[in-house]
């Protein structure tokens, strides 16, 4: 896909962004709503109506019954739960076409369908529910509905596992094998009893046997961003500030989340900065945008990004720019907005539903 702003809006100098998103809100009033995902920049933060992570975000969409624009600053999966979620009289725009989510293109619907063919021989969904994280194409979430399954986010997945094994024995858990593998850590399950879905191999990698003991069949995908950070990080951390608390979102690889003082959702690591004392020392291990306006909000507590040496920035995240935000908000009337078509929407829809009833 190729997207490109008018020369008027790339060159609009900040302060003239800024006057006209205020006066293009001021004229769509009420019939607008500017959803912004923590991750974004400062600027289109502080230009949103909603500040939140993707649970909340979708949540919020789905009550918002009057409004009838809504502009996702987030990536493309967010945007397109938001139009699942919302009526088909209102309308979804996400700013930046180009805003997607690598980790959730690890999962391709014909290597998931590939992998379920063969889980068909373990029982399929008699034995076996679909747990797709929020970070997927409509189209797989469509399959976990189709399949009896739930979309969960890093907010609910602990109650997301827990649903699925009142149901069913096993859990086919994609596209973030850390999320799903902390989450299965947390809720007493034994590495033993997961596997990895390699889909670049034959079969998963994985023997009839394995996947037979296999309680949790995990998804071969990874956020780039938060596997930046690596136990070290923790290591040093703690020896250059022996009071510090580690925080770390469960992307992140199991042995980091370990040795943290605590990890969970973005919204998690909000309140948890809102909630420390006044004069604690937080490392956080997640996006670098959410940590730098954490540490602005709350100038009476040192707050500073884990790994010390990178900068896990997501540039996906980081496309969506005030320049694009006016654009869509001048012109939204000659501009496509997000739009999933059915079947696709309404079998989404069962596995979304789900996950906002499983808190
Ligand atoms: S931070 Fe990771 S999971 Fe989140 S949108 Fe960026 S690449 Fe995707």
């Amino acid at each position: 896909m190729y997207f490109t702003l008018p020369q008027e809006y790339r060159s609009a100098p900040v302060e003239e962004l800024r006057q006209r998103i205020s006066d293009a809100r001021a004229t769509l009033g009420k019939k607008l709503l500017i959803l912004t995902h923590h991750y974004q920049r400062v600027e289109v933060v502080e230009s949103g109506d909603i500040i939140g992570d993707s649970y909340g975000l979708s949540k919020i969409a789905a009550e918002q019954k009057d409004v009838e624009l809504i502009v996702f600053c987030g990536v493309h999966f967010m945007a397109e739960s938001a139009d699942i979620l919302t009526s088909s009289n209102q309308m979804v725009f996400l700013p930046n076409p180009l805003a997607g989510c690598p980790m959730a293109d690890m999962a391709e619907m014909a290597d998931v369908l590939e992998a379920w063919e063969f889980l068909k021989e373990f029982g399929g969904e008699k034995t076996i529910t679909p747990i797709s994280y929020m970070n997927t194409a409509a189209r797989l979430k469509a399959f976990t509905g189709r399949h009896g399954g739930l979309i969960c986010t890093s907010s609910n997945a602990d109650a997301a596992l827990h649903w699925a094994f009142e149901r069913r024995e096993k859990v086919f858990f994609f596209p973030d094998e850390h999320l799903g593998f902390n989450t299965a850590m947390k809720m007493g399950i034994k590495p033993e009893e997961t596997v990895i879905w390699d889909f670049s191999r034959e079969r998963g990698g994985l023997t009839v046997d394995q996947i037979a003991k296999a309680k949790v069949i995990l998804w071969k995908g990874h956020c780039h961003v938060h596997t930046n950070f690596k136990p070290e990080h923790v290591d040093q951390v703690r020896a250059d500030y022996p009071d510090i608390k580690v925080i770390v979102h469960p992307e992140c690889p199991h042995e980091v989340v370990e040795k943290a003082d605590a990890s969970g959702s973005t919204a998690f690591i909000v309140k948890y900065c809102e909630e420390a004392p006044s004069g604690s020392t937080i490392a956080i291990g997640t996006e670098i945008n959410l940590i730098n306006r954490m540490a602005r909000t709350y100038p009476d507590k040192t707050i500073f990004e884990l790994s010390g040496q990178n900068c896990p920035v997501c540039a996906n995240m980081y496309r969506t720019t005030l320049n694009d935000l006016l654009y869509t908000l001048e012109n939204y009337q000659d501009l496509k907005p997000i739009s999933v078509e059915e079947p696709t929407r309404s079998e989404a829809l069962i596995a979304l539903e789900r996950m906002l009833e499983v808190v």
